[in-house]
């Protein structure tokens, strides 16, 4: 599904990625693990062309997506769960949703089958539809996430990057957000590539992970050997 080769990226001087390669198989749920700063979000980023790629490759499903504008990323499967949410604030939710398939309304695609999809979103997350004429700004923290999360999915993809779905929600609710991943992979399909603090319930729910320090991959493995690995445990995991 996807295969990232090499792939390096700056800030002006600062080499924010360093020959990063990855694969992410259909259906799997992958994370990426690492301190502040260690090129999380850096590496979700330029796979969704918010920065550009130096050089190296992105594959997804064997196209070479590097150097693509942003809105062709979009169309071509690959949705962002962007940090801190961004929701629309002043928009209502239902607007919100429908702003996620954007790309495919601009494309000729069947209103029907997009209406079809917000009914779905509404099923997936019953808060959202109780809630769908009121603005964004005025939701919760948890549900602003669901409505981020649902508004990707309105774009249809095949691959979606979720970065730090949890920040800043209370123990239940980032719970909830957890439910929902599983779901997505389970009910849905849909591969997702994951970035998250809580390195230990992303490994819980993942299939694989990366370890990322200072912009380079240091360890790779199936997510149950990362969670037993005594490196990971005493830098990432804490106590239980
Ligand atoms: P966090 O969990 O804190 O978000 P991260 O692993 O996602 O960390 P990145 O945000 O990808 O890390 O940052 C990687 C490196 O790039 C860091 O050294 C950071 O200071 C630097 N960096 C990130 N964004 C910018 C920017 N807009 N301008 C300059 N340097 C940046």
């Amino acid at each position: 599904m996807l295969k990232i080769k090499n792939i390096n990226a700056y800030y002006g001087k600062v080499h924010a990625l360093k020959n990063v390669s990855l694969h992410l198989n259909r259906g799997e749920i992958v994370t990426l693990i690492g301190a502040n700063g260690a090129g999380k979000t850096t590496l979700l980023n330029t796979l969704s062309a918010m920065i550009p790629t130096a050089s190296g490759e992105i594959m997804l499903e064997g196209k070479n997506i590097a150097g693509l504008a942003a809105d062709r990323v979009v169309s071509l499967g690959l949705s962002q769960v962007p940090e801190g949410r961004q929701v629309f604030n002043p928009l209502t939710v239902e607007e919100n949703l429908e702003l996620g398939a954007y790309l495919r309304y601009r494309m000729g695609g069947q209103r029907q089958e997009i209406s079809e999809d917000l009914e779905r979103m509404f099923q997936m997350f019953p808060r959202l539809k109780e809630r769908r004429r009121q603005a964004a700004g005025t939701l919760s923290g948890g549900e602003q996430q669901m409505l981020a999360i649902g508004r990707a999915l309105m774009a249809r993809p095949k691959l979606l990057l979720l970065d730090e779905p949890s920040m800043g929600l209370a123990p239940l609710v980032v719970q909830d957000i957890f439910k929902v991943i599983r779901m997505l992979r389970e009910e849905e399909g849909t591969s997702i590539l994951l970035v998250e603090q809580n390195a230990r319930a992303a490994l819980k729910v993942a299939d694989r992970g990366y370890v990322l320090e200072t912009g380079k991959v240091i360890l790779e493995g199936k997510a149950t050997e990362l969670l037993e690995n005594k490196d990971v445990q005493r830098a990432y995991l804490g106590r239980d």
